[in-house]
C-alpha cells in the first residue's frame, strides 16, 4: 500500500520539487499540500504549481484539510515548523522536517516530540550528503587530531540561515568523533589579525551567490597534504527524492526521533 503524504510549504522552491518527487515516487501517494492563507497559490492545482500539469488536487491553507495524510513533509520556516510539530503531535501524524536553522533549544523541542510521534529531523535529505557524513567520521577518526579542519559551504542568494544546517551537521559529526564541543571550538568567519590557527578549532566559511543549489567541502589540512571531501548538489530534486525515501521509511517506524542516517541504515 502506498504511503499517503502531504507537503507543507508546497509553493516554495523545495515544495514544488517535493510535489514532483511525490507524484513520481512509486511508494508515495500525494494527498495534498499547504500554502499560507495570504499566498497567491490558494486553491491552486498542485501539479500546476510544480510545472508538471494538473493532477486534480488543490492547495490547502489549513492542516485540518490534510487529515488523510499519514506522513507530513515540512520544508517551510522555523516558526511554521514549530507550529506544525504541535499540530502533528495533537493529531498523531508522522513528520519529516527538512527546514533548517533550528537552535539547540528548538532541536530539543523536536526531539521531545519523538516521544509521541515518529519524527525525522533532516537538515539535508540528499543521500550523497548523508554518505558524506559517514566519510567525515572515518576521516576525522584517522587524521582529525593533527589536521586543520575547515568547512566551506555555498548556496543561492535567497537562503536565509548561515552557515547551512548541513555545514553545522558536518561540524557536529567531526566534533563528536574527536570528542570536542562544537559550541566551543567553532570559528565562524575570520577578519583582521587572526593570529596563528588553533588546531582545536573547526572553521566555517560561507558564500551566498546567484542560484547555487548547495555545495559543501570539509578540509582536513596538514603541512604537505590535505584531504577535501566535497558534495555538490546540482538539482533540488535530489533533496526531494531523499525526503520521499524518508517519508516511506518513517511510515513504518515507531514513535521516536530519527535522522537520515537511520533512514539510510548508516548507523
Ligand atoms: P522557500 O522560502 O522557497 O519555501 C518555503 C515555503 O514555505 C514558502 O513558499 C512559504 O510561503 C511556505 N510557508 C511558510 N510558512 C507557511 C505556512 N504557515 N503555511 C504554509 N506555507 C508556509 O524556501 P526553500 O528554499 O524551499 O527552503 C525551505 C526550507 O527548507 C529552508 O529552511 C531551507 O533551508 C530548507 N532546505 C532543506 C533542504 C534539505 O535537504 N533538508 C534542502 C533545501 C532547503
Amino acid at each position: 500500500m502506498k504511503v499517503k503524504v502531504a507537503i507543507l510549504g508546497c509553493s516554495g522552491r523545495m515544495g514544488r520539487n517535493l510535489i514532483q518527487a511525490a507524484v513520481e515516487h512509486e511508494q508515495i501517494e500525494l494527498v495534498g499540500g499547504s500554502v499560507r492563507a495570504t499566498s497567491s497559490f490558494v486553491d491552486f492545482d498542485l501539479g500546476e504549481l510544480a510545472g508538471i500539469g494538473a493532477i486534480g488536487q488543490k492547495t490547502s491553507t489549513e492542516l485540518s484539510e490534510l487529515l488523510d495524510a499519514d506522513v507530513f513533509i515540512d520544508f517551510t520556516s522555523i516558526e511554521t515548523t514549530l507550529e506544525n510539530i504541535k499540530w502533528c503531535q495533537e493529531n498523531k501524524k508522522s513528520l519529516v522536517i527538512g527546514t533548517t536553522g533550528f537552535t539547540d533549544e528548538q532541536v530539543q523541542i523536536i526531539e521531545n516530540a519523538g516521544k509521541g510521534i515518529p519524527v525525522i529531523l533532516a537538515p539535508n535529505t540528499s543521500v550523497g550528503v548523508n554518505l558524506m557524513f559517514k566519510l567525515l567520521e572515518i576521516t576525522a577518526k584517522a587524521i582529525g587530531d593533527y589536521t586543520d579542519i575547515e568547512i566551506f559551504e555555498a548556496h543561492h542568494r535567497f537562503k536565509k540561515d548561515a552557515p547551512s544546517g548541513t555545514a553545522v551537521k558536518m561540524g557536529q559529526v567531526i566534533a563528536d568523533t574527536l570528542g570536542r564541543d562544537l559550541n566551543k571550538c567553532a570559528v565562524y568567519g575570520r577578519e583582521g589579525i587572526t593570529e596563528e590557527r588553533d588546531r582545536e578549532t573547526i572553521g566555517f566559511a560561507t558564500v551566498r551567490a546567484g542560484d547555487i543549489v548547495g555545495e559543501h567541502t570539509a578540509f582536513f589540512a596538514d603541512l604537505g597534504e590535505r584531504i577535501e571531501i566535497t558534495h555538490k548538489a546540482s538539482s533540488r530534486m535530489t533533496f526531494a527524492l531523499g525526503a520521499m525515501r524518508a517519508a516511506a521509511w518513517l511510515s513504518e517506524a515507531d514513535n521516536g526521533y530519527y535522522d537520515m542516517q537511520d533512514v539510510l541504515g548508516l548507523k
